[in-house]
């Protein structure tokens, strides 16, 4: 099973992915996360990127499904080992249509295909407040929201004890870049998608775990067998 998560800035796509891929047994594949990894550390790739990153631009097109190959072959190495691996779940890739053909190719030389697309709707003014208050750990990558979400104590991860911070390209420039870049050229993939009937649509301007319910919900229905792919260690049987 292999799911896009699809949305705008601020939609909640890497909050609801790091609270479903566990459920469902799918290991998230989030490029902005990748990429902000290498920057991080200082890699070839991450001197690379830096500015475009910061800016608010995308990242080529060669190293970004250069990446997602890389991490689609260590999926398909832990499904291989039996380590409970349900297959992918995509957060912030493909973005624009050639990188959604290079997905659909990829996947075909694994004889695999996407299963469900999941578009969340949040209202544009909802979108601004949320990327105006979003905050990540700078260790694990969680997300939290200075009002909608905040941490339990103020500037430490709940889940890894790392420092929360707000992200080099959450300024208002980078913000309304990147929401431009969605409209032209990510959300016309949807059509793309809708064609093969893949795409299911959920409301994600309600509470956190209520867009959860509703995504599963989503995904269930398309894959009727979703359930049976749920790994043994997932938590959530029955
Ligand atoms: P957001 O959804 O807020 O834009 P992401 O973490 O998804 O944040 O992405 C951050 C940045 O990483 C993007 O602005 C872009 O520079 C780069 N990036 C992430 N995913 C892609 C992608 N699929 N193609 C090209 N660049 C990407
Ligand atoms: P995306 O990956 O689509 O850009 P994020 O998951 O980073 O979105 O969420 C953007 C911001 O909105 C974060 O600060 C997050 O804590 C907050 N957020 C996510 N989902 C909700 C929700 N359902 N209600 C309120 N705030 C939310
Ligand atoms: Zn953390």
């Amino acid at each position: 099973m292999n799911v896009i998560l699809m949305g705008p800035q601020g939609s909640g796509k890497g909050t609801q992915a790091g609270r479903i891929g566990p459920r469902l047994g799918l290991t998230q594949v989030a490029t902005g996360e990748l990429f902000r990894a290498a920057i991080a550390a200082r890699t070839g790739l991450g001197r690379r990127i830096k500015d475009l990153y910061d800016r608010g631009d995308l990242v080529p097109d060669d190293l970004t499904i250069g990446l997602v190959e890389e991490k689609l072959d260590e999926i398909d190495r832990e499904r291989d080992l039996g380590e409970g691996v349900g297959g992918a779940l995509f957060d912030g890739f493909p973005r624009n249509r050639e990188q959604a053909k290079a997905l659909d190719a990829a996947l075909a030389r694994r004889e695999q295909a996407i299963t469900a697309v999941v578009r969340i709707d949040v209202p544009l003014a909802m979108l601004v407040a949320r990327l105006a208050g979003r905050r990540v750990c700078k260790r694990c990558g969680a997300v939290y929201h200075v009002e909608f979400n905040p941490p339990r104590a103020d500037g430490v991860c709940d889940r890894c004890g790392g420092e929360v911070v707000q992200r080099e390209d959450d300024t208002a420039e980078a913000v309304t870049k990147r929401l431009e870049i969605y409209f032209k050229q990510t959300e016309p993939l949807l059509a793309y998608y809708e064609e093969r009937g893949l795409v299911a649509a959920v409301d994600g301007d309600r509470p956190i775990e209520a867009v959860t319910e509703a995504i599963v919900a989503a995904i269930t229905r398309h894959v009727p067998s979703a359930n049976a792919a749920v790994s043994p260690t997932a938590g959530e049987q029955g």
